[in-house]
C-alpha cells in the first residue's frame, strides 16, 4: 500500500482526483496480484452477505445458544411501527440492522467481520439503511467498502482492531470510524472530510473497555453494535457540516494506541472485570459454566425471556 495514515490516504487521494474507495480497489489489487475486477466482485459478495445477515436478523429466529440475547432487532423495528422514535427514523433503522448483524453472529449466522466479529453490524447497519434511503446500487455500496477498508487498514496498521488487545474502543470504536469516513464520502464529502470524520467518531469511544459478560460477544456487544450506527452516522454529518477533528484523526489513532496500550488485562476481553464483574454478569457466568442447561439458566440470571423462547423451540 502507498499509505499507512490518513494524512497520505487524503493526499494521496487529492492528488489523483480518487475516493478513499477507489483508491483502495488499486492499492489492493496492486497488493494481492489480482485484478480489480476480482477484487471487487469479492467484495461485492461480502456486501450480499452483509445485507442478508440483516433481512435473517429482522426477520428470524437469533436466539443465541447461550439464551441470552436475541430479537431485540426485531423488538426496535416493532417499536418502530407504533411510535416516533426518539433517534428518529433514519437512525432508529441503522440501529436495528446493526442489532440485526450482531445477533446473527451470536446465533452462529453467518456475518462479514468488520473489522471483527464483535463488531461486524456496525458497517452493514449504517450501509444497508443508507442504501434504501439514498437509492445507492450495490457497486455504490461496494467501492463504500473499500473506502471503509482503508480506514480499517490505517487503523490496524498503527493501533489495534481486536478488543483483547485495545478493549472495544479497537473493535466498536474502529467500526465506527471506519463505517463514519465511508458514509462521509458516500454522501459525496471530500477526502479530508471523509478523514476529519473517522477522528470524530474514534473520539466519542477511546477508552471503552472490553468486557463481554461470560465471555460470549453477546453483552454487551450487542447493543454497543446498535449505538455505533448511530454515532457513525453522527459523525459523517458533523464532517460534512465542515466540523473538523481538531486534533487529527492520525493523532487520535494514536491515542487509541496509548490508551490501549495501557488497559488492564482485566477490561482486554478476559471477562474479569466490568460488566463481566458485575453481580448480575458474576451470576450469568457462574451459571453458564458451571451448573445446568446454559440456555435457560443465563437467561434466567438476565432475567429477560430470551431462553424461554429458545426452550420453545427446542
Ligand atoms: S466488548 Fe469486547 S468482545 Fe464485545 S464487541 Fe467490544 S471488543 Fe468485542
Amino acid at each position: 500500500m502507498r499509505f499507512r495514515t490518513l494524512k497520505q490516504l487524503v493526499e494521496l487521494c487529492e492528488r489523483e482526483n480518487k475516493s478513499f474507495g477507489r483508491l483502495m480497489l488499486e492499492e489492493q489489487a496492486n497488493e494481492s496480484g489480482r485484478s480489480e475486477q476480482e477484487e471487487f466482485r469479492k467484495m461485492s459478495e461480502y456486501y450480499a452477505i452483509m445485507k442478508e445477515a440483516v433481512r435473517k436478523g429482522l426477520t428470524e429466529d437469533t436466539t443465541s445458544r447461550s439464551g441470552l440475547t436475541g430479537r431485540d432487532a426485531q423488538r426496535v423495528m416493532q417499536y418502530m411501527e407504533g411510535n416516533e422514535t426518539s433517534v428518529g427514523a433514519v437512525a432508529a433503522e441503522a440501529m436495528a440492522n446493526a442489532l440485526a448483524v450482531s445477533e446473527v453472529n451470536a446465533s452462529m449466522g453467518r456475518i462479514i467481520a468488520t473489522p471483527t466479529a464483535g463488531s461486524c453490524g456496525i458497517i452493514p447497519g449504517v450501509f444497508v439503511s443508507s442504501q434504501k434511503r439514498f437509492g445507492w446500487n450495490d457497486d455504490t455500496m461496494t467501492y463504500a467498502l473499500f473506502a471503509a477498508g482503508a480506514i480499517g487498514y490505517v487503523i490496524a496498521n498503527n493501533s489495534f482492531v481486536s478488543g483483547a488487545e485495545g478493549g472495544c474502543q479497537a473493535e466498536v470504536g474502529s467500526a465506527i470510524g471506519m463505517a463514519a469516513g465511508a458514509m462521509a464520502e458516500l454522501r459525496g464529502g471530500t477526502p479530508s472530510q471523509a478523514a476529519h470524520a473517522v477522528g470524530l467518531a474514534l473520539k466519542n469511544t477511546l477508552g471503552l473497555i472490553c468486557d463481554p459478560v461470560g465471555g460470549l460477544v453477546e453483552i454487551p456487544c450487542i447493543v454497543r453494535n446498535g449505538f455505533g450506527a448511530v454515532n457513525a452516522l453522527a459523525a459523517a454529518d458533523m464532517a460534512l457540516a465542515g466540523v473538523r477533528s481538531v486534533i487529527p484523526s492520525d493523532e487520535v489513532i494514536q491515542v487509541m494506541l496509548e490508551v490501549g496500550s495501557s488497559m488492564p488485562e482485566k477490561h482486554r476481553e478476559t471477562a474479569k472485570g466490568g460488566l463481566a464483574q458485575t453481580p448480575t454478569g458474576k451470576k450469568i457466568m457462574d451459571q453458564l459454566y458451571r451448573k445446568g442447561s446454559p440456555k435457560q439458566t443465563a437467561a434466567d440470571a438476565a432475567g429477560n425471556d430470551a431462553g424461554a423462547q429458545t426452550e420453545k423451540k427446542d
